[in-house]
């Protein structure tokens, strides 16, 4: 599952391409799941449309278009974005789709533009999906009134985090954390890394705590999510970035998939594998004791 690091390394390489672009036509292959619009919408909305700008909340993309329109984007598991023209840019889950020759058995949806480039939506499971809706109405989407704060919006302040995690005072914190209304994009890579930086063992309940504590996992949370980005997205197995680079993320995480070597801060502590809330959880048991 692409995390937010990946879907912003997305969200920049279409918005270098993308906007001024003119629609002409969108193909549907054989998933109408994957583009749920009405081909009056469609007709009337989509085809001649400028595309304006490409935005990101969450791990949820927009194209915005001149109709007053948008196209709605979640890549889910498998989900790929590819534009194909005298510039390309591909992203999104790593496979051969990313670079082989397009459309294939993978691609959902291509957009073709005026001046004879495309765009592929490629979704191997058909989770993923592209939804052509009002620009104005997104955010009243039941996701969109309920997610929390940007991490990397400057406007976003560690008190809005501590006020929201709060609420699930109970609760084990990586649990809390993964909480897309306390914080928006967060995945179990991102929590992992911030929690073993911010020295909070998973399971300690929120209530135990302190305000300090949770500023620090805010604070490191939005550096390793900014590392990530200059890095382009984290390399969950070969990510490829808009150039083709992969990022390299997870070549120097501290403790995600390093199970079993040694802590970077603690050479003769292994790093430990565990569940918590059902999710595989990476710690260095001397760095992250549960306080209770
Ligand atoms: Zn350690």
């Amino acid at each position: 599952m692409p995390e937010l690091p990946e879907v912003e390394t997305v969200r920049r390489g279409l918005a270098d391409l993308l906007p001024g672009q003119a629609v002409v036509r969108a193909t549907v292959f054989d998933s109408p799941k994957s583009f749920p619009n009405s081909p009056t919408d469609v007709q009337q909305f989509l085809y001649g449309a400028h595309v304006t700008a490409v935005r990101r909340r969450a791990k949820v993309l927009m194209i915005d278009l001149d109709t007053r329109y948008s196209l709605v984007i979640h890549l889910k598991m498998t989900g790929q974005l590819i534009f194909r023209g005298a510039n390309s840019f591909a992203g999104g889950h790593p496979n051969d789709s990313l670079i082989g020759e397009l459309p294939d058995r993978s691609t959902r949806v291509q957009i073709d533009f005026t001046d004879g480039s495309h765009l592929f939506f490629n979704d191997q499971r058909k989770f993923g999906w592209m939804k052509l809706m009002p620009t104005d109405e997104i955010e009243n989407l039941p996701f969109m009134q309920k997610v929390g704060p940007e991490p990397l919006d400057k406007k976003t302040e560690a008190g809005d985090f501590i006020k929201r995690i709060r609420r699930r005072q109970n609760s084990m914190i990586k649990p809390a954390f993964l909480d897309q209304s306390v914080i928006a994009g967060v995945g179990n890579i991102y929590a992992d890394e911030s929690l073993w930086a911010a020295k909070i063992h998973p399971q300690t309940r929120v209530r135990n705590v302190s305000d300090d504590q949770l500023e620090d996992l805010f604070n490191e949370l939005r550096q390793i999510l900014q590392l990530s980005i200059d890095q382009g997205g984290s390399t969950d197995k070969n990510y490829v970035d808009a150039e083709g680079r992969k990022g390299n993320y997870l070549s120097f995480a501290h403790v995600f998939r390093r199970e079993g070597q040694s802590c970077h801060r603690h050479p003769d502590q292994e790093i430990v594998k565990m569940k918590v809330s059902g999710r595989g959880t990476h710690i260095c048991p001397v760095c992250q004791v549960e306080a209770k």
